[in-house]
């Protein structure tokens, strides 16, 4: 059974997000990375269109962006990278949500940046991962 892409956000018919939405979503700012990591990048600020993209599909299993979202994180990494790999999410998160939408976004990050994606880093933070040269 197929069923028609709605926005996430607005629920409009089409690509997900709509044109509107995604124009209406910031850049991240620079943001200086984790201890014992050397760089790192965001997609979107958390605010707005992209705030409601990221949450919807965190806890509303509104999965029709992961796509969107993949793609926009592998264009934001500039170094060349080795693989990609996703903090997981708590046993109990996993369970009530029945997905695991780092790893989701993970791994099709990975497929786009064309690398390999190994899941394993231990719970720490919630984001994507690239292991860069
Ligand atoms: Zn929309």
């Amino acid at each position: 059974m197929l069923l028609p892409t709605t926005c996430p956000v607005c629920a409009a018919p089409g690509p997900a997000p709509c044109a509107g939405c995604a124009g209406d979503m910031r850049p991240a700012p620079a943001l200086p990375p984790p201890a014992g990591v050397e760089s790192c990048a965001a997609l979107l600020a958390y605010a707005g269109a992209g705030r409601e993209l990221v949450a919807r599909l965190k806890y509303r299993n509104a999965r029709a962006s992961v796509r969107f979202l993949a793609r926009g994180m592998a264009d934001v990494v500039t170094e060349e990278v080795d693989v990609v790999t996703w903090a997981p999410t708590t046993p109990a998160r996993l369970r009530a949500r029945g997905f695991d939408q780092a790893g989701l976004r993970g791994s099709r990050s990975g497929e786009a940046v064309t690398c390999g994606f190994v899941p394993g880093l231990a719970r720490g933070w919630g984001g994507v991962v690239a292991l860069c040269r």
